[in-house]
């Protein structure tokens, strides 16, 4: 079973994470349609179990089909955002198409004492791509477009937001690629030193 990368700090950013190694072997982390569930879930989309609610939407092979053609639009929009280059029409096309379909449902619930509650109905796998297309949409359409960035380990290749306030953040993670890179640079430094 695969573990999921949520470093990503968007949801968008993060469906694309479900491939990893994008320019060497690729890692494929939604194989299949119980893959996508899961990772509805462990992303957050889907509300905690109750027992009217199943926890994960039904997902078959075509919504299997339909969030790995959407993952890969949002990310060619992302490269090519990024790489300055002319933004390509179909994967465009594709993200603009679901990010104009209905989200999940949410509602208000009363409380005490005039408290209102924010709650998440019924979510189906439709609903929640819609939901991510428009995560797209407001990310590469907004400001924070230029904060997205492209981990700096080989050969990784996940996008993530960089919300540090420096700006300079390099690693999809910190204990993860970034531990590694430092320990990489500091053997090198060390080689340096002692010498053939
Ligand atoms: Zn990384």
């Amino acid at each position: 079973m695969s573990t999921f990368r949520f470093h990503g700090g968007r949801h968008c950013l993060n469906l694309i994470a479900t491939v990893s190694r994008r320019r060497t072997e690729r890692v494929e982390r939604l194989a299949t349609p119980a893959d996508l569930g899961r990772w509805f879930a462990e992303a957050g989309l889907v509300p905690p179990d109750s027992p009217a609610l199943p926890r994960t939407p039904a997902v078959g092979e075509p919504e299997l089909r339909q969030a790995h053609v959407l993952r890969e639009a949002v990310y060619e929009l992302f490269t090519a955002s990024r790489r300055e280059r002319e933004i390509p029409p179909e994967a465009l096309a594709v993200v603009n198409g679901w990010a104009a379909r209905p989200g999940p449902a949410e509602r208000l619930e009363a409380g005490s004492g005039g408290r209102l509650r924010r709650v998440r109905g019924e979510a189906t796998a439709e609903t929640l791509l819609a939901e991510i297309a428009r995560d797209a949409v407001d990310l590469l359409g907004g400001p924070l477009a230029a904060r997205v960035r492209e981990c700096g380990l080989e050969p990784c290749t996940l996008l993530f937001l960089d919300t540090s306030r420096s700006g300079h953040r390099r690693w999809c993670s910190m204990d993860g690629c970034g531990a590694r890179a430092k320990m990489a640079a500091y053997r090198a430094r060390r080689a340096a030193r002692e010498g053939p």
